[in-house]
């Protein structure tokens, strides 16, 4: 496995993308403001529609063949690729994952992140989706700080899964990593090569050089990992039921460092407990 298993980017080219990444934030950011008991799922890709045109640029999911949505919304048992709907009422205590992405210039950017819907709910059901979530958000960032460091990019499945079944000890229950769904490359379109995984692989993956940008999109689910997808077509959800949650970030590797592109502070935070400072490209 070499370079040629992806097109490299370079400085320039990754400055744009950080624009793409940078809008792409903007709308989630605006959603997570919005996504609040009573308001439909129609109503949030709205937002994100009119965020990310606000800013001149476009909704790169309008771009897959067939879709006709700025995000994916998927609550509860929906894992992925849930259709935006007028029908689709929010309620306190639904987990809610959006995934969304802006692209401008020709370059894109791709995130997601899960929320708990606040608001009089079942609190132990508020707990265990919120502990879904951070788990997923936790596995994350581990996947990006093994990146950071990583000279196969493989490595970072590898570290994903370990945490998570690290968490599922340490918290007594189980948590599926789908298999289903991956991450990917990313760059003058949303899905490149190479294939990013969320757990062990038998390869070690393309070397992990300068100009490789990648999306990390562990999908976790609060049960088993086998998914169905739903008679629109689109929705995948846990066959068993159980809640599910999804967090994204597009990630750059430059000469200089690691840099995530779709967090406003470019992974600063994100990264602290690992002792890695992200660079951003100037
Ligand atoms: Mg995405
Ligand atoms: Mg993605």
């Amino acid at each position: 496995m070499s370079r040629a298993d992806y097109t490299a980017k370079t400085n320039a080219e990754i400055l744009l993308m950080r624009e793409a990444g940078l809008i792409t934030r903007k709308a989630l950011n605006a959603v997570r403001a919005a996504a609040k008991p009573g308001v439909s799922t129609i109503e949030l890709d709205t937002i994100a529609d009119e965020t990310i045109r606000s800013h001149g640029a476009h909704s790169n999911f309008q771009l897959v063949d067939g879709y006709v949505h700025t995000i994916c919304s998927s609550i509860n048992d929906e894992i992925v690729h849930g259709i935006p709907r007028a029908d689709r009422v929010l309620a306190a205590g639904d987990i809610l994952s959006i995934d969304c992405g802006a692209e401008i210039n020709e370059w894109n950017g791709d995130s997601a992140f899960s929320i708990v819907i606040p608001g009089e709910a079942d609190p132990e059901l508020v707990a265990s989706r919120q502990q879904l979530s951070d788990v997923t958000e936790g596995s994350l960032w581990v996947g990006i700080a093994a990146l950071a460091k990583a000279e196969y990019l493989n490595e970072v499945g590898t570290a994903i899964e370990a945490y998570i079944a690290e968490k599922s000890e340490e918290h007594g229950r189980e948590y599926g990593i789908l298999e289903d769904y991956i991450g990917h490359g990313i760059g003058r379109h949303m899905h490149e090569e190479p294939p990013v995984f969320n757990y062990k692989t038998r390869h070690k993956g393309p070397k992990v050089l300068p100009g490789l940008v990648v999306a990390i999109e562990p999908m976790v689910t609060g049960g088993s990992d086998k998914v169905k997808v739903l008679a629109d077509g689109w929705t995948v959800s846990s066959k068993d039921g159980s809640d599910a949650a999804h967090w994204e970030h597009t990630v750059a590797v430059h000469e200089g460092g690691i840099w995530v592109l779709t967090a406003e502070d470019g992974g600063i935070a994100g990264l602290a407990p690992f002792g890695i400072v992200p660079t951003p490209i100037s």
